[in-house]
């Protein structure tokens, strides 16, 4: 006993247990380690699983049709998907529900979101196939058939999206605008005809086509040809306004203007140009700024759709969201003034 406790209070045993201990705790530290990284692998293996199912387009396919999910829901399903530009899986669904639908009208409803989901993710041909479908089933359909206009417009297939409008004028639509607007862009994609065709073509339409008008003055500047400024100073500033604005100043006949906003757009590009003050607030500012020779201010454009309000930095004559014909809107903003005399076309 007594050699015992002489052991124990050797300087040796307080080191011998101390490494032990030390020895120990690391010991039980590593497995746990190992042990813990083990289970998070597992872990998160299981996690990637679960969701494999869902990543994989066959997996989601064959979920959806084993549990025979009604058709109404699949509809509701891909038309969220399609909200929110998942366009793949929506059209997935929209081909598993037609596949079940047997009502003619559902059919017809979902052959409609189909053709819209194609159109939406860019597949114009497909899309125009599907509306077509969609149209077999039911002629009347007349949402299939302003949607496949656009979709042979968007195809430069003017003469088909002219008939598309013929069905549709049958069915009391008014397409008169829809058509002036196809006529002028088929001129203009022609490349055959010469620039005093296409020059005629948009006079004639301008008469009662007003955007024919800008599209004119598009085509003089193309062509670098000699505009005439009288008949530009009788156009709606506020549809030509960015064209000018780009323009060389000493190209402008100032002279031939009369209306105020056009005097207020030129006297703010620094023209010699007489002006009330009292016609948009941007283009009054920036005149007052001309007065007292401040030169470091300018214009930039943006073009909202009066009809989705959505805002765009280069002008539309058709909105790129919701497609509506002559809903932009050109708003001028004062900026700091960059070294752009040029179009940006
Ligand atoms: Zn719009």
């Amino acid at each position: 006993m007594e050699t015992f406790f002489i052991e124990y209070r050797d300087p040796m045993f307080g080191i011998i247990i101390l490494f032990t201990l030390v020895f120990i705790i690391s010991f039980v530290n590593y497995w746990w380690g190992v042990f813990k990284s083990k289970e998070e692998r597992h872990s998160i293996a299981q996690f990637i699983k679960r969701f494999e199912v869902t990543s994989d387009e066959d997996g989601y396919k064959k979920l959806l049709d084993e549990f025979a999910v009604p058709s109404e829901s699949l509809g509701l399903l891909a038309h969220s998907y399609s909200k929110s530009g998942d366009y793949e899986k929506a059209i997935g669904i929209y081909l598993l529900a037609l596949k079940r639908v047997k009502d003619r009208d559902e059919k017809q409803y979902i052959l409609t979101e189909l053709g819209k989901t194609y159109f939406k993710a860019g597949f114009l041909r497909r899309s125009a196939e599907v509306f077509l479908e969609a149209l077999r089933l039911y002629p009347r359909n007349q949402e299939a058939l302003k949607y496949l206009t656009v979709s042979y417009e968007k195809l430069k297939e003017y003469d088909r999206s002219l008939e598309a409008l013929d069905a549709l004028e049958e069915m009391g639509v008014d397409t008169a605008i829809q058509k002036d607007y196809l006529k002028a862009r088929k001129v203009l994609s022609d490349e055959s005809a010469t620039f005093s065709q296409k020059e005629s073509v948009l006079k004639e339409l301008s008469k009662r086509f007003s955007p024919a008008k800008r599209m004119l003055l598009e085509l003089w500047i193309e062509h670098a040809r000699a505009i005439p400024w009288d008949e530009v100073a009788q156009f709606d500033p506020m549809e030509v306004m960015d064209l000018i604005w780009y323009m060389d100043p000493s190209a402008i006949n100032v002279k031939a203007f009369k209306n105020p906003i056009f005097l207020a757009l030129l006297k703010a590009k620094g023209l010699n140009v007489k002006s009330s003050n009292k016609s948009l607030f941007e283009l009054d500012v920036l005149g007052i700024l001309r007065d007292n020779n401040y030169k470091e201010a300018g214009l930039s454009f943006e073009f909202t759709c009066q009809n989705c309000k959505q805002t765009f930095p280069i002008h539309f004559y058709r909105c790129p969201v919701c497609h509506t014909l002559g809903s932009g809107k050109i708003e001028p903003i004062i900026t700091k003034e960059r070294l752009e005399t040029s179009l940006p076309f």
